[in-house]
């Protein structure tokens, strides 16, 4: 399932010759995603636009066009956004196809289908954001992401540290196996109560965070080109996992062996020494 890192590869891999694209035709497959595909809309305001910038926002992609409307899309669990030439045929399970002024076309692929695409139109789309963008947590690039608001937001909290991290309403785009690795980087137990993560602690989060998303963003990123190729491998398939799906093998650390337990239903790695568990739920 792609988290923020893979987002960010897509964004990233496709800012490099997106922007200043003119949508030439718009072409949707028969099935419909997570929503039904906007079709009118994709045809009212986004057929004939010209792609103006690229931003991400929690999992979400936000293609700005030069009328103000914002294409929206989310990859769900296997969604993929590809440039690819016009002239090859459309894959099996290719949803959307944006052809655009250059011979090139931006596919989105998704088998399972639990992506989304949606299309705020120009007069809306301000409004359509802010209150998109106040349904979610806090960016852990931004400095909104700091000791006070986890502190703040985590006071009154007893469950473990770990399904607090994954909240999207808290913190976006952090999924399993980025919770995972942070907690092991910041040497703190998954199953620590939230409302006894000191603020010493919190601030190792906060820096574990930002240096295993950048470390994941990089690793993505050195493969772009392969990446954006239809017979793309994502980069983040070569990261290499200090704890996640690691159970039972030797910490890279201090060769303890890798615990394993089942926290909100999500398969948790740790290493109890480089982690220990102090208080625990
Ligand atoms: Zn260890």
């Amino acid at each position: 399932m792609p988290e923020l890192p893979e987002v960010e590869v897509t964004r990233l891999g496709l800012l490099q010759s997106l922007p200043g694209r003119r949508v030439k035709k718009i072409v949707c497959g028969g099935k419909r995603l997570r929503t039904p595909l906007p079709r009118a809309l994709l045809a009212l305001h986004i057929l004939a636009g010209r792609i103006v910038a690229i931003d991400r926002r929690a999992k979400y992609l936000l293609f700005r066009m030069d009328n103000g409307s914002v294409l929206l899309i989310h990859l769900g669990m296997t969604g993929k956004l590809g440039l690819i030439p016009s002239a090859e045929p459309c894959a099996v399970h290719d949803h959307l196809r944006l052809q655009l002024d250059n011979n090139m076309d931006l596919r989105y692929n998704d088998s399972r289908r639990f992506g989304s695409i949606m299309v705020w139109p120009p007069t809306e789309a301000r409004q359509m954001e802010n209150a998109f963008s106040a349904r979610l947590g806090v960016e852990p690039f931004s400095r909104r992401f700091n000791t006070r608001y986890l502190r703040e937001r985590g006071r009154s909290k007893k469950q473990a540290v770990k399904n607090f991290l994954m909240d999207a309403r808290m913190i976006a785009g952090i999924g399993n196996i980025y919770a995972n690795e942070i907690l092991f980087g910041a040497g703190i137990h998954p199953l620590s109560p939230v409302n006894t993560i000191s603020d010493g602690e919190w601030k190792r989060i906060i820096h574990s965070t930002r240096r295993v998303l950048t470390r994941a963003i990089r690793a993505g990123g050195s493969t772009i080109s392969d990446f954006l190729g239809s017979s793309g491998n994502p980069g983040y398939f070569q990261l290499h996992f200090m704890v996640y799906d690691r159970a039972g093998k030797q910490c890279r650390r201090c060769s303890t062996p890798i615990g394993k337990c089942i926290v909100g239903g999500r398969a948790t790695y740790f290493c109890p020494t480089c982690q220990p568990a102090g208080q625990t739920i």
